[in-house]
């Protein structure tokens, strides 16, 4: 399997807090792996293990040029010894990125694909054009959430003890906060910020990925600014301003967006007076 190291929680002071009287503890999952960092540990370890039962020797995955899951993949496949390839949206762009060059580095074979065909990426016939060119492999969705990839996020959620009232994370594809309200007790409340413009789609998307219907989990769709990818001076001057108080980093594109959208969500009392509130550090940062 891929390394792990045990990760703490770290708790934040900050006015903010105590004028809410609140607590604020950061889960430092960012901290476990110094490659596969963050959720994508979790969302990758039980697929890896499917991967190596069904003896495939190859992983296949999707992103875009900046995807953490690439990056995160291919760093995993290296470490299991096994092949890669990442089909990649749009066009080469050389230099290559520090994403997509870290990707090569560790062995992965891109391939670009236009941003059209890439629509088709679930699709019978490309999958089958896929297994055409490159021959057998183990299919990861774009993003990494799959069934197997909740389960794992789910086996993560069940180690977090029970000192906290509410569980709080950056979701993408919703593929981790699924996992979360799946592994937690239903008295916790797990509240996820989605990165990207009109998240309330995931609310779907997640209850589909959850073992059980459940109704303590809430998204807050506020604090995309703007869009995925995108990072506002605003964004990233809190972002500078945390890792000055905190000493935390948090990256721009998923923690830095979901951590704005909390410590501001808070100041609107928002959270009852004496709530523990525990935020996963989904990683991100390389
Ligand atoms: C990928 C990623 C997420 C989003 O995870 P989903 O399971 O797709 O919601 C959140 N934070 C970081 C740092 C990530 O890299």
């Amino acid at each position: 399997m891929l390394s792990y190291s045990e990760t703490f929680v770290q708790e934040i002071h900050d006015p903010i807090l105590d004028q809410a009287g609140a607590r604020l503890l950061i889960k430092r999952e960012d901290l476990n792996h110094p490659l596969v960092s963050g959720n994508k540990w979790w969302k990758l370890k039980y697929n890896l293990m499917e991967a190596v039962k069904l003896r495939h020797h190859t992983l296949l995955t999707f992103g875009g040029a900046y995807s953490n899951h690439i990056y995160a993949t291919a760093a995993a496949a290296y470490e299991m010894g096994l092949k890669s390839i990442g089909i990649i949206r749009g066009e080469e762009t050389l230099p290559l990125n520090t994403t997509l060059s870290f990707a090569a580095s560790k062995g992965m074979r891109l391939h670009y694909v236009s941003r059209e065909s890439y629509r088709n990426k679930t699709a019978q016939p490309f999958i089958e054009n896929l297994h055409t060119q490159f021959g057998d492999f183990y299919l990861i969705p774009e993003g990494g959430t799959n069934q197997l990839a909740v389960k794992g996020v789910t086996a993560f959620a069940q180690t977090l003890g029970t000192d906290f009232n509410y569980l709080c994370c950056a979701a993408g594809t919703g593929g981790t906060m699924a996992g979360l309200i799946n592994g937690v007790s239903p008295q916790k409340k797990v509240i996820g910020f989605p990165v990207l413009k009109g998240g309330q789609f995931l609310n779907e998307e997640i209850e589909k990925l959850l073992t059980s219907p459940r109704n303590n989990w809430q998204l807050i769709t506020d604090y995309h600014f703007g869009g995925y990818g995108k990072m506002p001076l605003k964004l990233i001057d809190f972002i500078r301003n945390f890792e000055l108080n905190h000493s935390i980093r948090l990256d721009p594109v998923y923690t830095g967006k979901a951590m704005f959208g909390l410590l501001h969500t808070i100041s609107m009392d928002f959270f009852p007076k004496g709530s523990a509130i525990l935020f996963l550090h989904t990683g991100g940062l390389r």
